[in-house]
């Protein structure tokens, strides 16, 4: 018996302690952790209680009434735990928050106070007796039989009210609860069986120290206010985002008012200046739809709303697609671009090829936007393990350089470096910041070197698929020239669009092939029309329209009998990835507004010719 009194002291450290804890902190008025501090103090004081009779009881025949005062307490502090616990068990079992059931947790707390008076008394009243023989030491008789009885009868309650209301318990509260009713009925067993063994007091410290992990304290509190503030910072970031996509949706269409008649102004015999003036403008415009997008996969990043979409592509078809496209922005600036790639590159990857091509398109216009003159080296290596090849893509430029201070911004949003030289360079700074999103998004990494005035070097790696190391043989696709004039009178073109200025912007572009055009401003327009037979040879149509969208149509136009006409998405819903997404609605092709002339030609050629 005295060995057992190693429980008793330890847990009373770990109970002072705890108690410490509890109070060096800010702590909530409610009647749960009123309650609990309860049951941390009168543990500390009968681990006291019950380390304190193991002494008295040894010396009993010399402090007969000590001992018996200390061991009713001890008993009558058993009481009050066990009284405390199925209290607080009660009311977790019936909180719902509602002002009704805090009534009903009073009430309980009332009933269990009085009932805890009355066997208090009880367990002073009737007799106790006590067993010392040689180490063994215990009390026994009617006084600790009762309050083992009553222990047994208040983890009935417990059990039943727990089993009752399983559903409306918060699971973090479960644990003390079933550790309680596991643990004590066993505890109780062995104290009735083998009294020297005094587990009870050691027991209950245990499972109020479990307790403090659930119950209300200031860090679960601030934790539900931290997820709180954290859904509502979602849920602002979600309307920020929505608000940017309806925006960019927003100034697409004007914008594709500027640059689709500018563009057929182009065509136009105009005097020299006029000409020059209208090449502004569609640059201009190129510039603004260039920042609207960057603005709108920005915010789709930050929403979390970017899926990798990945496929199986030609490698170096991408590849050479960027570096014309380099080569376009180039222009006549004296550079000399230079291009390798490792043979060892298998020829047809597995990857989003898309979110490929516009992370190396940003490092590469990069490059040609901040490099006066000298070289751009465009690197492509690959290192394969199994079946994932690692492609390592450089770029190092001999131009202007970023300061070693200015590295770790380079990749903010919004963050242009070094505006005294570069003022003159249009961006926006969100190139980067999309850039290292998208490359983290695939797993990857890039780095950056440079020397201030020398030059700098971006290099990516980002591991792809691959589908296999040899290009497939297919007879190669008949690249259609774009002829100046093609009459295509023959042929009805509908196009589909609740806006008047889209439809005539459309109109003026298709103007120059004689095509028939008719515009028709809704879906339901378009339904009418082919229910009554009338023939197009295609039809244009724009998705976000009121009522119906150009999905909707779509699919109300594939339920037709005998329906076999080409349609083209003419949407400014216009983010990458939109065309996976409009192809598998069923539209044939996708053109993004504001509608670039060339590819509108491309599309009419291949539907029409
Ligand atoms: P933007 O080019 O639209 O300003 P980016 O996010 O693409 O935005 O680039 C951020 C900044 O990093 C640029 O403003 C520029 O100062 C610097 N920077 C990026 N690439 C280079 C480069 N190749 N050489 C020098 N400076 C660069």
């Amino acid at each position: 018996m005295i060995n057992s009194i190693y429980f008793q002291i330890c847990s009373l450290f770990y109970m002072v302690m705890l108690i410490f804890v509890y109070f060096s902190k800010p702590r909530f008025r409610s009647e749960e952790n009123k309650i609990y501090i309860l049951m941390m103090i009168f543990n500390a004081i009968g681990l006291v209680l019950d380390i304190t009779s193991i002494f008295t009881i040894i010396n009993m025949d010399r402090i007969p009434i000590i001992n018996m005062i200390v061991t009713k307490m001890y008993l009558v502090y058993l009481l009050a735990w066990v009284t405390l616990f199925t209290v607080y068990t009660l009311l977790v079992c019936n909180k719902n928050g509602n002002e009704k059931i805090i009534k009903k947790g009073l009430n309980i707390t009332k009933v269990f106070m009085i009932l805890f008076i009355v066997f208090s008394i009880m367990l002073f009243i009737l007799p106790l007796q006590y067993y010392h023989k040689g180490e063994e030491i215990y009390s026994y008789g009617i006084s600790a039989t009762i309050s083992y009885v009553i222990g047994g009868i208040y983890i009935f309650i417990c059990l039943v009210s727990v089993i009752k209301n399983i559903k409306n318990i918060r699971k973090v509260k479960c644990l003390p609860l079933l550790a309680y009713i596991v643990m004590f009925p066993l505890i109780l067993s062995i104290q009735a069986t083998t009294p020297s063994i005094l587990l009870v007091t050691s027991t209950e410290s245990f499972i109020t120290f479990l307790m403090y992990f659930t119950i209300e304290n200031p860090d679960m509190k601030l934790i539900n206010e931290l997820d709180i503030a954290k859904n509502q910072a979602e849920k602002a970031n979600q309307a920020k985002s929505e608000f940017l996509s309806s925006m960019s949706h927003e100034i697409r269409t004007p914008l594709n008012a500027i640059v689709g008649f500018s563009q057929a102004l182009l065509e136009e015999e105009l005097p020299n200046t006029a000409k020059e003036e209208v090449k502004d403008i569609v640059m201009a415009s190129d510039s603004l739809l260039e920042i609207i997008n960057g603005i709108l996969d920005i915010s789709k990043i930050e929403a979390n709303k970017i899926e990798i979409i990945n496929s199986k592509y030609e490698f170096r078809e991408i590849f050479d697609n960027l570096v014309i496209l380099t080569k376009a922005r180039m222009g006549d600036k004296p550079l000399d671009f230079r291009i390798t790639y490792d043979d060892s590159i298998p020829a047809i990857l597995y990857g989003d090829y898309t979110r490929v091509k516009q992370i190396i398109l940003n490092i590469l216009t990069n490059s040609v936007k901040y490099t006066k003159e000298g070289f751009i080296d465009f690197r492509v290596s690959s290192l394969i393990k199994g079946d994932i090849c690692r492609l390592i893509i450089s770029v190092e430029d001999s131009g202007i350089g970023i300061k070693q201070e200015n590295i770790p911004k380079l990749f903010s949003k919004f963050e242009r470096l070094d505006l005294d030289k570069n003022a003159t360079i249009e961006g926006t700074g969100l190139g980067l910041a999309i850039t290292k999103k998208l490359v983290e998004l695939m797993h990857g990494t890039i780095v950056v070197q440079s020397v201030y005035g020398k030059g700098s070097k971006f290099t990516i790696s980002i591991d792809q698929g691959i589908i296999s190391r040899e290009k497939e043989v297919t007879p190669k696709k008949e690249e259609k020239v774009i002829p100046k004039q093609i009459d295509l009178s023959s042929k009805r073109i509908m196009i589909v669009d609740d806006n008047k200025i889209n439809l005539k912007v459309a109109v003026r572009l298709l103007e120059s092939y004689k095509a028939q055009i008719e515009c028709v401003e809704s879906g339901f327009e378009c339904l009418d029309k082919i229910k009554k037979k009338e023939n197009y040879d295609l039809i244009l149509m724009d998705d976000m329209m009121p009522k119906m969208s150009g999905v909707e149509t779509l699919k109300k136009l594939k339920e037709i009998e005998g329906f076999h006409i080409k349609v083209i998405a003419l949407t400014a819903n216009a983010i990458a990835g939109m065309k996976e997404k409009y192809l598998s609605d069923g539209f044939d092709d996708y053109l993004a507004k504001p509608i670039d002339k060339e590819e509108l030609s491309k599309l009419v050629i291949k539907y029409l010719t």
